[in-house]
């Protein structure tokens, strides 16, 4: 699951943007949606990783079941949208270039997947090296 939100963090990376991927399966493991962070290409800040891969996936009647796989550990504004529409599952690929709410979302109860994948790591990491003023602007420090 997670190879579908790195090939989606790879795409934003040749279009100019943030490597940041996402996808949401159904627990049989079925892939709904996938996306990426659009923030630089779209001009549009609220488009993340896991915002573009939810709004992919179009309206669903439960999101309980369904598994939200992200590369990066989801941020404030994502962890809400987690929280909101009350997915219990969500799959990260990292979360050491950047903790966001991942302890949150564990005391709401929140399974979290943490893979510790080191291609997730490269990727961001030579991204946030390259342009440390767009990466900054997506997590809110000015
Ligand atoms: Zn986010």
């Amino acid at each position: 699951m997670l190879q579908v939100a790195i090939a989606e963090a790879n795409l934003g990376l040749a279009e100019g943007g943030v490597p940041i991927g996402a996808a949401i399966f159904r627990a049989d493991g079925t892939l709904i949606s996938s996306g990426h962070n659009r923030r630089v290409q779209d001009g549009d800040p609220s488009a993340h990783g896991e915002t573009d891969a939810f709004r992919r996936a179009g309206r669903q009647r439960s999101y309980r079941d369904l598994i939200m796989v992200t590369t990066l550990a989801p941020c404030w504004y994502c962890t809400g949208l987690v929280r909101q529409f009350g997915f219990r599952t969500v799959v990260v690929g990292e979360s050491e270039t950047f903790r966001g709410g991942v302890d949150s979302l564990q005391e709401l109860g929140v399974n979290v997947i943490d893979l510790d994948s080191a291609e997730c790591k490269t990727l961001l990491r030579g991204f946030i090296a390259a342009h440390p003023e767009i990466w900054n602007e997506d997590i809110g420090v000015d």
